[in-house]
């Protein structure tokens, strides 16, 4: 009987699948020093090692290009520890916060914005710091909105998340659970009905925001696994983070914003990379990105429209940096472009 298919841990795990050159064995064993490492079965079946530019390679493997780590790039590119009150929440924005239930994630992806505070070797959220973040939502009655995040938060098991649910449901003023997760995608056979379930809590809405960055990402495995919570009554929305090599061209992005859209996940996201150590090699340029974001609006249905966004670093939050179409004309109307690029005059109030 053939073994199941095991989490790709180990740079010996890596070789042995092919995934890594033998000859950049020692650079790799520094990035592995410094950031986690794992490739799940489900995303290492869909690389093709003969193919240097993979784009779920260019996410998952480790790079030596990570050893070289810029300037601006920080620790905490967004800020989380600035507006953290305490162990396990971030609560940046009023009305809604962060709870990080887990340092862990199915897969570690070389460009992630926390690579400096997940892993296997982060301290996870213990249970007196779970009840004390609990507590902060709940002395807090501007928070409508709780994100379930990490880590990835569906790596817990149906049991725990249904008992954190169930302790969001009893705080009568939060009203919103957002859980942000790669799983759906990385390990769909997590995606079960005991854990679809148990994110339904009572009298709350819950959504799902899918991270994925490519179209090949949703196998057929993936969109039964995104059905599963979307039939259940779970909406779902999606981000991904534009990345150099993976999806930063308009056929490849506009691809996944279809993809997107056909398994019923609206695109929410596309992130800009965040400075985070290590990560120059995966950044594009802003202007690279409102390009992308231009030709997107001219060849894709509204629904297929993600707003692109930076975290301003230093903790700032989130702004849309996408293209502006409107120009101010010297009546005091404006200049609005169309898809095609032609400028038409709007009048101004009168
Ligand atoms: S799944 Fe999210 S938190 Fe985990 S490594 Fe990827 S980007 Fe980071």
């Amino acid at each position: 009987m053939n073994a199941a298919p095991k989490n790709l841990r180990q740079l010996s795990d890596l070789s042995d699948a092919g995934l890594v050159d033998p000859d950049k064995r020692v650079a790799l064993e520094r990035v592995a020093a410094q950031y986690a490492v794992a490739i799940t079965p489900a995303m290492a079946g869909l690389i093709d090692a003969t193919d240097p530019h993979d784009p779920i390679a260019r996410q998952f493997v480790p790079d030596p290009a990570e050893l070289d780590v810029r300037p601006e790039e920080s620790a905490d590119p967004i800020g989380d520890h600035l507006h953290s009150p305490l162990a396990g929440i971030v609560h940046r924005y009023p009305d809604r916060a962060l709870l990080k239930l887990t340092t862990v994630c199915a897969v570690y992806c070389r460009f992630c914005f926390r690579r400096e505070m997940i892993g296997p070797s982060a301290k996870p959220l213990t249970p007196r710091q779970l009840d004390a973040a609990l507590g902060y939502i709940a002395a807090h009655p501007e928070i409508w909105e709780v994100i379930l995040t990490g880590g990835d938060p569906l790596l817990l098991s149906a049991r725990r998340l249904k008992q954190v649910m169930a302790r969001l449901a009893a705080i009568d003023h939060v009203k919103v659970v957002r859980v942000h997760t790669r799983i759906p995608v990385v390990e769909p056979s997590r995606i079960t009905a005991e854990l679809v379930r148990a994110l339904r809590a009572k009298s709350k809405a819950t959504y799902v925001v899918l991270h994925a960055n490519h179209a090949r990402e949703l196998t057929g495995e993936a969109r039964a696994a995104c059905a599963r919570l979307i039939d259940a009554g779970i909406p779902m929305l999606s981000q991904s983070v534009l990345l150099a090599g993976v999806n930063d061209d308009a056929a490849t992005l506009g691809a996944l914003m279809r993809t997107l859209v056909e398994c019923r996940i609206k695109p929410y996201y596309l992130h800009h990379a965040d400075l985070a150590p290590g990560t120059a090699h995966l950044r594009t340029s802003i202007e690279r990105g409102q390009d992308l974001m231009r030709q997107l609006r001219g060849r894709l249905s509204g629904l297929c429209q993600p707003s692109y966004v930076l975290d301003i670093p230093g903790g700032h939050g989130k702004s849309p940096i996408g293209p502006s179409y409107l120009t101010r004309n010297e009546t005091g109307g404006v200049l609005v472009e169309d898809f095609n690029g032609v400028q038409h005059c709007y009048p101004p109030k009168t």
